[in-house]
């Protein structure tokens, strides 16, 4: 019986690395004290002044801002108080905060290689104009939390939002990347957005030469009730993981820069065709 063996580990796998959560607890911030308004008296009301003639004009694209999700965190696996600590995940569920994610066997690890392709495709996206948010500053901390980073990226409006990720199955010859997004969609922005999202996402890896997964999803898109970001977002929101980091081929590839600098451009060229 070896096959449910197999799928027992990767499920269990797949709960330690698609569940992007986060850190450190942190105390609910509260609104600065105001001071109270000065009263204004009809004199001091300035009349009205015309816009300068040479104001935004009205037709002028705002500029797309997109949220990338590096998944898990550097000091992660020191801290299992922090990310253990379950948070709202959606669908009325807890989840823990984070997790460790996974690594390559020679141990590169997941959060090393989330953070590099997410500093590269920021880099990607900002020269064509984009304004990248990531939903933590450095590869050194705890968390955040799933639903903290959910938070980012429905707070700054984002046109689109993209968690990356490196699955850890142990089935070595598993391989290729896959798209998830929440499904059944529990708001607007996880239906066609989300979906449109994923489908351009995984046409431009797939041009980029990258094969789609073997083992997880169809056709490399894989609809998801159960992972904390996704169904905690209000923006378009796919999760890429980008391949099986136990795979000898694949791991090569996360282990070096080149690789990941392909991974990113290729990822980067996905958002741009979704945001044009
Ligand atoms: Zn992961």
């Amino acid at each position: 019986m070896r096959r449910p063996v197999l799928a027992v580990t990767c499920l269990l796998v797949l709960a330690g690395c698609g569940s992007p959560a986060a850190g450190t607890a942190r105390p609910a911030s509260t609104p600065p004290a105001t001071t109270s308004p000065t009263a204004i008296t009809t004199t001091d009301v300035a009349p009205p002044t015309p816009p300068p003639a040479n104001s935004t004009p009205p037709d002028a694209k705002p500029q797309p801002v997109v949220v990338l999700d590096p998944g898990h965190n550097g000091a992660n696996a020191a801290n299992p108080g922090a990310i253990n600590k379950l948070v709202p995940a959606g669908r009325g569920r807890m989840k823990p905060c984070n997790t460790t994610g996974t690594a390559t066997n020679a141990g590169y690890p997941e959060h090393a290689f989330t953070w590099d392709v997410a500093v590269r495709v920021r880099d990607l996206l900002a020269a064509q104009g984009v304004r990248v948010v990531l939903t933590r500053p450095d590869d050194n901390g705890v968390g955040p939390c799933v639903d903290q980073r959910a938070a980012v990226g429905n707070q700054s409006g984002a046109n689109a939002v993209v968690s990356i990720h490196a699955d850890g199955s142990t089935n070595a010859s598993a391989h290729g990347f896959h798209v998830a997004y929440s499904a059944p969609p529990l708001n607007e922005a996880q239906g066609e957005p989300s979906l449109r999202l994923a489908s351009t996402m995984r046409d431009t890896l797939s041009s980029n030469g990258f094969a789609t997964s073997t083992y997880i999803g169809s056709a490399g898109l894989s609809p998801r009730d159960d992972l904390g970001g996704l169904n905690l977002s209000e923006r378009p929101m796919v999760l890429v993981e980008c391949g099986n980091m136990r795979n000898a081929t694949e791991a090569a590839a996360f282990a070096s820069p080149d690789g990941r600098q392909g991974y990113a451009a290729a990822i980067a060229a996905g958002i741009l065709a979704y945001l044009s």
